[in-house]
Protein backbone atom coordinates (compact mmCIF):
# COMPACT_ATOMS: atom_id res chain seq x y z
CA UNK A 1 0.00 0.00 0.00
CA UNK A 2 1.34 3.41 -1.00
CA UNK A 3 -1.13 5.69 1.20
CA UNK A 4 -4.57 5.48 2.30
CA UNK A 5 -7.75 7.69 2.29
CA UNK A 6 -7.11 8.42 5.80
CA UNK A 7 -3.58 10.21 4.86
CA UNK A 8 -5.47 12.32 2.13
CA UNK A 9 -7.97 13.84 4.52
CA UNK A 10 -4.96 15.63 5.92
CA UNK A 11 -3.82 17.57 3.04
CA UNK A 12 -7.32 17.80 0.81
CA UNK A 13 -9.78 18.85 3.58
CA UNK A 14 -13.14 19.21 1.36
CA UNK A 15 -14.35 15.85 0.88
CA UNK A 16 -17.31 13.23 0.82
CA UNK A 17 -18.21 9.30 1.77
CA UNK A 18 -16.06 7.40 3.45
CA UNK A 19 -13.13 9.06 2.27
CA UNK A 20 -12.33 9.27 6.49
CA UNK A 21 -11.45 5.15 6.77
CA UNK A 22 -8.25 3.94 5.98
CA UNK A 23 -9.22 2.68 2.45
CA UNK A 24 -5.48 1.87 0.78
CA UNK A 25 -4.26 3.39 -2.29
CA UNK A 26 -1.97 1.29 -4.47
CA UNK A 27 -2.43 3.56 -7.53
CA UNK A 28 -3.10 6.49 -8.91
CA UNK A 29 -4.39 7.61 -12.74
CA UNK A 30 -6.04 9.52 -15.07
CA UNK A 31 -7.15 6.88 -17.74
CA UNK A 32 -9.76 4.49 -16.79
CA UNK A 33 -9.85 2.25 -19.52
CA UNK A 34 -7.60 -0.40 -18.13
CA UNK A 35 -8.76 -2.61 -14.94
CA UNK A 36 -6.71 -1.30 -11.67
CA UNK A 37 -7.58 -2.06 -8.35
CA UNK A 38 -6.99 0.13 -5.14
CA UNK A 39 -7.01 3.06 -7.56
CA UNK A 40 -7.31 6.98 -6.93
CA UNK A 41 -9.01 8.53 -10.29
CA UNK A 42 -7.89 11.92 -11.15
CA UNK A 43 -9.94 13.41 -14.06
CA UNK A 44 -7.85 16.06 -16.10
CA UNK A 45 -9.61 18.08 -18.37
CA UNK A 46 -8.45 17.98 -21.56
CA UNK A 47 -8.35 19.48 -25.05
CA UNK A 48 -10.50 17.04 -26.34
CA UNK A 49 -12.04 15.14 -23.12
CA UNK A 50 -13.11 16.31 -19.69
CA UNK A 51 -11.76 13.40 -17.23
CA UNK A 52 -14.78 14.24 -15.64
CA UNK A 53 -17.40 12.20 -17.85
CA UNK A 54 -15.57 8.79 -17.06
CA UNK A 55 -16.07 8.66 -13.59
CA UNK A 56 -18.42 5.64 -14.11
CA UNK A 57 -15.74 3.61 -15.90
CA UNK A 58 -13.48 4.21 -13.39
CA UNK A 59 -15.73 2.92 -10.47
CA UNK A 60 -16.35 0.18 -12.80
CA UNK A 61 -12.86 -1.05 -13.20
CA UNK A 62 -12.04 -0.50 -9.45
CA UNK A 63 -11.57 2.80 -8.54
CA UNK A 64 -12.05 3.13 -4.41
CA UNK A 65 -11.50 7.32 -4.70
CA UNK A 66 -11.40 10.40 -6.74
CA UNK A 67 -10.46 13.81 -6.59
CA UNK A 68 -13.25 15.93 -7.99
CA UNK A 69 -13.59 19.58 -9.52
CA UNK A 70 -15.64 21.28 -6.63
CA UNK A 71 -17.61 23.56 -9.71
CA UNK A 72 -18.57 20.49 -11.31
CA UNK A 73 -21.84 18.63 -10.13
CA UNK A 74 -21.58 15.27 -8.62
CA UNK A 75 -23.21 12.83 -10.92
CA UNK A 76 -26.41 11.07 -9.23
CA UNK A 77 -24.64 7.14 -9.34
CA UNK A 78 -22.13 8.14 -7.11
CA UNK A 79 -22.54 5.88 -4.28
CA UNK A 80 -22.63 7.92 -0.87
CA UNK A 81 -20.15 6.37 0.94
CA UNK A 82 -17.69 6.71 -2.65
CA UNK A 83 -14.83 8.88 -1.10
CA UNK A 84 -14.27 11.96 -3.60
CA UNK A 85 -12.24 14.61 -2.64
CA UNK A 86 -13.31 18.26 -3.72
CA UNK A 87 -10.66 20.42 -5.50
CA UNK A 88 -9.91 23.84 -7.13
CA UNK A 89 -8.23 22.27 -9.81
CA UNK A 90 -7.81 18.47 -10.25
CA UNK A 91 -4.10 18.74 -12.22
CA UNK A 92 -2.96 20.76 -9.41
CA UNK A 93 -4.30 18.33 -6.83
CA UNK A 94 -2.38 15.56 -8.69
CA UNK A 95 0.82 17.69 -8.45
CA UNK A 96 0.24 18.43 -4.87
CA UNK A 97 -0.07 14.89 -3.95
CA UNK A 98 2.87 13.94 -5.61
CA UNK A 99 4.54 16.35 -3.66
CA UNK A 100 3.29 15.32 -0.33
CA UNK A 101 3.99 11.35 -1.51
CA UNK A 102 7.43 12.59 -2.46
CA UNK A 103 8.15 14.03 0.88
CA UNK A 104 6.35 10.92 2.88
CA UNK A 105 8.97 8.19 1.27
CA UNK A 106 11.74 10.62 1.17
CA UNK A 107 14.07 9.14 -1.46
CA UNK A 108 16.96 10.53 -2.91
CA UNK A 109 15.60 12.83 -6.31
CA UNK A 110 17.48 13.32 -9.53
CA UNK A 111 15.99 15.13 -12.08
CA UNK A 112 17.25 15.61 -15.39
CA UNK A 113 16.59 18.07 -17.89
CA UNK A 114 18.15 19.66 -21.38
CA UNK A 115 17.77 19.81 -24.73
CA UNK A 116 19.24 16.40 -25.62
CA UNK A 117 20.47 13.60 -23.88
CA UNK A 118 17.37 13.09 -20.53
CA UNK A 119 16.51 10.22 -21.60
CA UNK A 120 19.64 8.24 -21.84
CA UNK A 121 21.00 10.18 -18.89
CA UNK A 122 18.09 8.85 -16.90
CA UNK A 123 18.47 5.19 -18.10
CA UNK A 124 21.90 5.87 -17.14
CA UNK A 125 21.75 7.50 -13.98
CA UNK A 126 18.64 4.30 -12.63
CA UNK A 127 21.12 1.33 -14.41
CA UNK A 128 23.86 2.36 -12.13
CA UNK A 129 22.11 3.39 -8.91
CA UNK A 130 19.97 0.68 -9.14
CA UNK A 131 23.15 -1.66 -8.63
CA UNK A 132 22.85 -0.15 -4.90
CA UNK A 133 19.68 1.69 -4.22
CA UNK A 134 15.71 0.65 -4.87
CA UNK A 135 15.21 2.49 -7.70
CA UNK A 136 12.29 3.74 -9.51
CA UNK A 137 12.36 5.64 -12.84
CA UNK A 138 10.41 7.72 -15.43
CA UNK A 139 9.15 4.98 -17.86
CA UNK A 140 9.93 6.19 -21.38
CA UNK A 141 9.35 9.88 -22.03
CA UNK A 142 6.74 10.67 -19.24
CA UNK A 143 8.22 13.64 -18.41
CA UNK A 144 5.67 16.69 -18.11
CA UNK A 145 3.17 18.32 -15.74
CA UNK A 146 1.16 15.10 -15.70
CA UNK A 147 3.69 12.55 -16.31
CA UNK A 148 6.13 13.25 -13.91
CA UNK A 149 3.55 13.59 -11.13
CA UNK A 150 2.09 10.07 -12.08
CA UNK A 151 5.69 8.43 -11.97
CA UNK A 152 6.15 10.19 -8.50
CA UNK A 153 2.90 8.41 -7.34
CA UNK A 154 4.15 4.98 -9.09
CA UNK A 155 6.97 4.74 -7.23
CA UNK A 156 6.98 2.27 -4.69
CA UNK A 157 7.36 3.26 -0.45
CA UNK A 158 10.38 0.89 -0.42
CA UNK A 159 12.25 3.36 -3.24
CA UNK A 160 15.51 4.45 -2.27
CA UNK A 161 16.55 6.34 -5.28
CA UNK A 162 13.96 8.01 -7.48
CA UNK A 163 15.25 9.66 -10.98
CA UNK A 164 13.17 11.79 -12.74
CA UNK A 165 13.28 13.27 -16.79
CA UNK A 166 11.98 16.51 -16.87
CA UNK A 167 10.78 18.17 -20.35
CA UNK A 168 9.48 21.11 -21.27
CA UNK A 169 8.51 23.37 -24.15
CA UNK A 170 7.60 26.89 -22.16
CA UNK A 171 8.98 29.19 -19.43
CA UNK A 172 7.87 27.90 -16.12
CA UNK A 173 7.71 24.72 -17.01
CA UNK A 174 10.67 23.13 -15.78
CA UNK A 175 10.25 25.37 -12.45
CA UNK A 176 6.89 23.55 -11.77
CA UNK A 177 8.24 20.54 -11.79
CA UNK A 178 11.42 21.43 -10.13
CA UNK A 179 8.74 22.09 -7.05
CA UNK A 180 7.00 19.15 -7.39
CA UNK A 181 9.83 16.84 -7.43
CA UNK A 182 12.51 19.08 -5.15
CA UNK A 183 15.33 17.14 -6.69
CA UNK A 184 18.59 16.24 -3.93
CA UNK A 185 20.06 16.62 -7.23
CA UNK A 186 19.64 18.02 -10.56
CA UNK A 187 21.05 17.80 -13.93
CA UNK A 188 21.80 19.70 -16.65
CA UNK A 189 22.76 17.33 -20.23
CA UNK A 190 23.02 20.07 -22.42
CA UNK A 191 21.47 23.01 -24.68
CA UNK A 192 20.56 22.76 -28.03
CA UNK A 193 17.90 24.19 -30.16
CA UNK A 194 14.29 22.51 -29.27
CA UNK A 195 11.29 24.32 -28.78
CA UNK A 196 13.28 27.52 -29.86
CA UNK A 197 10.51 28.88 -31.38
CA UNK A 198 8.95 29.32 -28.08
CA UNK A 199 12.09 30.18 -25.76
CA UNK A 200 13.41 32.79 -28.65
CA UNK A 201 17.05 32.09 -28.43
CA UNK A 202 20.20 29.35 -26.90
CA UNK A 203 20.11 32.10 -23.81
CA UNK A 204 16.34 31.29 -23.33
CA UNK A 205 16.61 27.37 -23.52
CA UNK A 206 19.73 27.58 -21.40
CA UNK A 207 17.46 29.69 -19.01
CA UNK A 208 14.27 28.16 -18.90
CA UNK A 209 16.24 24.59 -18.10
CA UNK A 210 17.98 26.46 -15.46
CA UNK A 211 14.92 26.77 -13.69
CA UNK A 212 15.45 22.98 -12.25
CA UNK A 213 17.36 24.67 -9.52
CA UNK A 214 14.15 26.43 -8.41
CA UNK A 215 12.95 23.56 -5.80
CA UNK A 216 16.29 21.95 -5.37
CA UNK A 217 16.83 21.06 -1.59
CA UNK A 218 19.01 22.94 0.43
CA UNK A 219 22.92 21.66 -0.09
CA UNK A 220 21.63 20.10 -3.41
CA UNK A 221 24.03 19.42 -5.97
CA UNK A 222 23.69 20.30 -9.76
CA UNK A 223 25.85 19.02 -12.62
CA UNK A 224 25.92 20.51 -15.81
CA UNK A 225 27.45 20.28 -19.64
CA UNK A 226 29.99 21.83 -18.17
CA UNK A 227 31.70 22.85 -21.99
CA UNK A 228 28.25 24.74 -22.32
CA UNK A 229 29.22 28.69 -21.94
CA UNK A 230 25.57 29.69 -22.10
CA UNK A 231 25.44 27.17 -18.55
CA UNK A 232 28.82 29.67 -17.19
CA UNK A 233 26.00 31.95 -15.20
CA UNK A 234 25.68 28.81 -12.91
CA UNK A 235 28.68 27.78 -11.69
CA UNK A 236 29.34 30.97 -9.38
CA UNK A 237 26.16 28.64 -7.65
CA UNK A 238 27.32 26.79 -4.54
CA UNK A 239 27.20 22.69 -4.94
CA UNK A 240 27.75 23.00 -9.39
CA UNK A 241 29.64 20.92 -10.47
CA UNK A 242 30.61 20.58 -14.24
CA UNK A 243 31.43 18.08 -16.37
CA UNK A 244 32.83 17.79 -20.13
CA UNK A 245 35.79 17.43 -22.14
CA UNK A 246 36.99 20.56 -21.78
CA UNK A 247 40.14 20.79 -19.44
CA UNK A 248 38.74 23.41 -16.98
CA UNK A 249 35.78 21.66 -16.15
CA UNK A 250 35.70 19.93 -12.31
CA UNK A 251 35.29 15.82 -14.11
CA UNK A 252 37.40 16.09 -17.20
CA UNK A 253 36.20 13.21 -19.68
CA UNK A 254 39.14 12.38 -22.04
CA UNK A 255 40.95 9.28 -23.68
CA UNK A 256 38.17 8.46 -25.34
CA UNK A 257 38.09 5.39 -27.83
CA UNK A 258 35.34 5.30 -29.34
CA UNK A 259 33.86 1.94 -31.92
CA UNK A 260 30.54 1.54 -33.17
CA UNK A 261 29.60 -0.61 -29.89
CA UNK A 262 30.41 1.81 -27.67
CA UNK A 263 33.43 3.90 -26.15
CA UNK A 264 35.95 3.72 -23.40
CA UNK A 265 37.21 6.98 -21.58
CA UNK A 266 38.40 8.26 -17.92
CA UNK A 267 37.55 10.72 -15.67
CA UNK A 268 40.39 13.15 -14.41
CA UNK A 269 42.73 10.79 -15.98
CA UNK A 270 42.21 8.30 -13.42
CA UNK A 271 38.80 6.03 -13.31
CA UNK A 272 38.57 4.05 -16.52
CA UNK A 273 34.62 3.31 -17.39
CA UNK A 274 33.36 1.97 -20.76
CA UNK A 275 29.84 2.42 -21.78
CA UNK A 276 27.70 0.15 -24.31
CA UNK A 277 26.38 2.82 -26.67
CA UNK A 278 28.39 4.51 -29.49
CA UNK A 279 28.68 8.31 -29.71
CA UNK A 280 31.31 11.34 -27.64
CA UNK A 281 27.68 12.86 -26.42
CA UNK A 282 27.01 9.71 -24.53
CA UNK A 283 30.33 9.32 -22.91
CA UNK A 284 28.68 13.20 -21.30
CA UNK A 285 25.25 11.73 -20.68
CA UNK A 286 27.15 8.72 -18.51
CA UNK A 287 29.41 10.81 -17.21
CA UNK A 288 26.44 12.60 -14.97
CA UNK A 289 25.85 9.02 -13.81
CA UNK A 290 29.06 8.15 -12.76
CA UNK A 291 29.60 11.48 -10.80
CA UNK A 292 26.10 10.70 -8.89
CA UNK A 293 26.97 7.56 -8.07
CA UNK A 294 30.47 8.59 -6.72
CA UNK A 295 29.09 11.02 -4.41
CA UNK A 296 26.65 8.53 -3.55
CA UNK A 297 29.92 6.24 -2.36
CA UNK A 298 29.23 3.64 -5.06
CA UNK A 299 32.80 1.67 -6.10
CA UNK A 300 34.47 1.76 -9.35
CA UNK A 301 33.15 -1.51 -10.00
CA UNK A 302 29.66 -1.42 -9.24
CA UNK A 303 28.76 2.16 -11.54
CA UNK A 304 30.68 -0.10 -14.37
CA UNK A 305 28.36 -2.83 -13.84
CA UNK A 306 25.28 0.07 -14.04
CA UNK A 307 26.89 1.41 -17.02
CA UNK A 308 27.42 -1.93 -18.56
CA UNK A 309 23.64 -2.96 -17.50
CA UNK A 310 22.34 0.13 -19.54
CA UNK A 311 19.03 -1.16 -21.74
CA UNK A 312 18.34 1.88 -23.88
CA UNK A 313 15.00 2.89 -24.14
CA UNK A 314 14.61 1.95 -28.19
CA UNK A 315 15.45 3.71 -31.59
CA UNK A 316 18.30 5.66 -29.92
CA UNK A 317 21.26 5.29 -31.87
CA UNK A 318 20.05 1.62 -31.95
CA UNK A 319 22.69 -0.55 -33.97
CA UNK A 320 20.84 -3.52 -36.21
CA UNK A 321 22.26 -5.34 -38.51
CA UNK A 322 20.05 -5.34 -41.97
CA UNK A 323 20.00 -7.20 -45.30
CA UNK A 324 23.25 -8.74 -46.29
CA UNK A 325 24.79 -7.67 -43.05
CA UNK A 326 24.73 -3.82 -43.51
CA UNK A 327 25.29 -1.88 -40.57
CA UNK A 328 21.76 0.17 -40.22
CA UNK A 329 22.05 2.79 -37.09
CA UNK A 330 18.54 3.77 -35.91
CA UNK A 331 18.16 6.92 -34.22
CA UNK A 332 15.19 7.80 -35.46
CA UNK A 333 13.38 8.10 -32.31
CA UNK A 334 13.37 12.10 -32.19
CA UNK A 335 15.91 14.51 -33.80
CA UNK A 336 16.92 18.68 -33.33
CA UNK A 337 20.02 20.37 -35.03
CA UNK A 338 21.86 19.74 -32.06
CA UNK A 339 21.07 15.73 -31.79
CA UNK A 340 20.99 15.84 -35.44
CA UNK A 341 24.40 17.04 -35.89
CA UNK A 342 25.94 14.75 -32.89
CA UNK A 343 24.38 11.70 -34.32
CA UNK A 344 26.60 12.85 -37.61
CA UNK A 345 29.30 13.20 -35.61
CA UNK A 346 29.35 9.45 -34.38
CA UNK A 347 28.92 8.39 -38.05
CA UNK A 348 32.15 10.39 -38.61
CA UNK A 349 34.06 8.24 -36.24
CA UNK A 350 33.04 5.20 -36.66
CA UNK A 351 35.69 3.05 -37.96
CA UNK A 352 35.78 -0.05 -40.43
CA UNK A 353 33.10 1.13 -43.00
CA UNK A 354 33.82 2.37 -46.41
CA UNK A 355 30.77 4.01 -47.04
CA UNK A 356 29.01 5.88 -44.87
CA UNK A 357 25.14 7.08 -45.88
CA UNK A 358 23.03 9.93 -43.73
CA UNK A 359 19.28 9.73 -44.03
CA UNK A 360 17.98 12.94 -42.94
CA UNK A 361 14.60 13.68 -42.16
CA UNK A 362 12.94 17.05 -41.37
CA UNK A 363 13.13 18.82 -37.95
CA UNK A 364 10.10 19.87 -37.07
CA UNK A 365 9.32 22.50 -34.43
CA UNK A 366 11.83 24.93 -34.83
CA UNK A 367 9.93 28.38 -35.87
CA UNK A 368 10.92 31.24 -37.88
CA UNK A 369 14.56 29.57 -37.43
CA UNK A 370 14.01 26.52 -39.18
CA UNK A 371 15.46 27.19 -42.72
CA UNK A 372 18.83 28.53 -41.04
CA UNK A 373 18.96 25.72 -38.67
CA UNK A 374 18.50 22.70 -40.96
CA UNK A 375 21.26 24.75 -43.06
CA UNK A 376 23.83 24.85 -40.36
CA UNK A 377 23.64 20.97 -40.61
CA UNK A 378 25.28 20.79 -43.71
CA UNK A 379 28.65 22.45 -41.85
CA UNK A 380 29.30 19.23 -40.04
CA UNK A 381 28.66 17.11 -43.18
CA UNK A 382 32.42 15.82 -44.64
CA UNK A 383 34.42 13.09 -45.19
CA UNK A 384 34.09 9.95 -44.33
CA UNK A 385 30.65 10.96 -45.09
CA UNK A 386 29.71 9.98 -48.84
CA UNK A 387 25.99 9.89 -49.25
CA UNK A 388 23.22 11.73 -48.23
CA UNK A 389 19.39 11.56 -48.27
CA UNK A 390 16.88 14.03 -47.52
CA UNK A 391 13.45 13.63 -46.37
CA UNK A 392 10.84 16.09 -46.63
CA UNK A 393 11.00 19.91 -47.45
CA UNK A 394 12.65 21.48 -44.85
CA UNK A 395 15.24 18.79 -44.49
CA UNK A 396 16.70 19.52 -48.49
CA UNK A 397 18.38 22.93 -47.72
CA UNK A 398 20.81 20.97 -46.46
CA UNK A 399 21.62 19.17 -49.65
CA UNK A 400 21.03 22.78 -50.89
CA UNK A 401 23.91 23.88 -48.87
CA UNK A 402 26.14 20.84 -49.95
CA UNK A 403 25.44 21.79 -53.43
CA UNK A 404 27.08 24.90 -52.87
CA UNK A 405 30.38 22.99 -52.48
CA UNK A 406 32.67 21.58 -54.57
CA UNK A 407 32.08 17.82 -53.17
CA UNK A 408 32.14 14.42 -54.08
CA UNK A 409 29.11 13.83 -51.63
CA UNK A 410 26.16 11.83 -53.63
CA UNK A 411 22.66 13.97 -52.31
CA UNK A 412 19.56 12.83 -52.64
CA UNK A 413 16.63 15.29 -51.76
CA UNK A 414 13.58 13.29 -51.44
CA UNK A 415 10.11 14.30 -50.45
CA UNK A 416 9.00 11.02 -49.28
CA UNK A 417 11.04 8.33 -47.40
CA UNK A 418 9.80 5.55 -49.25
CA UNK A 419 11.90 6.96 -52.99
CA UNK A 420 15.37 6.66 -50.30
CA UNK A 421 14.47 2.58 -50.32
CA UNK A 422 15.68 1.43 -54.13
CA UNK A 423 18.58 4.11 -53.13
CA UNK A 424 19.51 2.60 -50.11
CA UNK A 425 19.07 -1.38 -51.84
CA UNK A 426 21.92 -0.91 -53.93
CA UNK A 427 24.49 -0.27 -50.83
CA UNK A 428 23.27 -3.09 -48.45
CA UNK A 429 26.74 -4.98 -47.52
CA UNK A 430 28.84 -5.18 -44.60
CA UNK A 431 31.09 -2.28 -45.83
CA UNK A 432 28.05 0.32 -45.21
CA UNK A 433 26.45 2.05 -42.63
CA UNK A 434 23.40 4.05 -42.84
CA UNK A 435 21.71 6.52 -40.46
CA UNK A 436 18.36 7.49 -40.22
CA UNK A 437 17.67 10.73 -38.13
CA UNK A 438 14.33 12.83 -37.94
CA UNK A 439 11.48 14.29 -36.08
CA UNK A 440 9.17 11.46 -34.57
CA UNK A 441 6.55 12.39 -37.03
CA UNK A 442 8.47 11.08 -39.67
CA UNK A 443 8.63 7.69 -38.77
CA UNK A 444 11.74 6.49 -40.50
CA UNK A 445 11.88 3.34 -38.48
CA UNK A 446 9.71 2.17 -41.33
CA UNK A 447 12.44 2.17 -43.78
CA UNK A 448 14.95 1.01 -41.21
CA UNK A 449 12.28 -2.62 -41.17
CA UNK A 450 12.11 -2.60 -44.56
CA UNK A 451 15.74 -2.96 -45.18
CA UNK A 452 16.22 -5.92 -42.39
P1 LIG B 1 13.12 14.22 -25.66
O1 LIG B 1 13.10 15.70 -25.59
O2 LIG B 1 12.56 13.69 -26.94
O3 LIG B 1 12.60 13.54 -24.45
P2 LIG B 1 15.74 13.50 -24.64
O4 LIG B 1 16.32 14.76 -24.11
O5 LIG B 1 15.14 12.57 -23.69
O6 LIG B 1 14.72 13.82 -25.81
P3 LIG B 1 17.28 11.29 -25.65
O7 LIG B 1 16.04 10.57 -26.00
O8 LIG B 1 18.13 10.76 -24.57
O9 LIG B 1 16.96 12.81 -25.41
O10 LIG B 1 18.18 11.42 -26.96
C1 LIG B 1 17.58 11.92 -28.15
C2 LIG B 1 18.67 12.15 -29.16
O11 LIG B 1 19.52 13.22 -28.77
C3 LIG B 1 19.58 10.96 -29.34
O12 LIG B 1 19.15 10.22 -30.43
C4 LIG B 1 20.95 11.54 -29.58
O13 LIG B 1 21.24 11.60 -30.95
C5 LIG B 1 20.88 12.96 -29.07
N1 LIG B 1 21.66 13.21 -27.85
C6 LIG B 1 21.67 12.46 -26.72
N2 LIG B 1 22.45 13.01 -25.79
C7 LIG B 1 22.96 14.16 -26.32
C8 LIG B 1 23.81 15.19 -25.83
N3 LIG B 1 24.32 15.13 -24.58
N4 LIG B 1 24.13 16.20 -26.67
C9 LIG B 1 23.63 16.25 -27.91
N5 LIG B 1 22.80 15.31 -28.43
C10 LIG B 1 22.46 14.28 -27.66
MG1 LIG C 1 13.19 11.98 -23.43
Amino acid sequence: MKFTTKWMTEHFQSYQGAAGDHIDIEHVYTDTRKETSKALFVPIEGDSFDGHQFLQSAIENGAVAAFWNKEKPLPSFVPTDFPIFFVNDTLIALQQLAHLYRSLINPHVIGITGSNGKTTTKDFVASVLSKSYETHKTKGNFNNHIGLPLTILDMSPATQVLVLEMGMNHFGEIEQLSFIAEPDVAVITNIGESHIEYLGSREGIAQAKSEITAGLKQNGKVLVDGDEPLLAPLHTREGVVSCGFDSKNQYVLSNIDMNDRGSQFTINEAHAFEINLPGKHNVKNASFAIVIAQQLGMSQEQIQEGLRAMDLTGMRLERIEGKNGVTLINDAYNASPTSMMASIEVMKDLPHFSRKILVLGDILELGELSDSLHRSIAAVIAEPIDTVITIGNRASVIVEELEKEDSSLALYPFTEKEEAIPVLEQYLNEDTVILFKASRKLALETIVQSLT
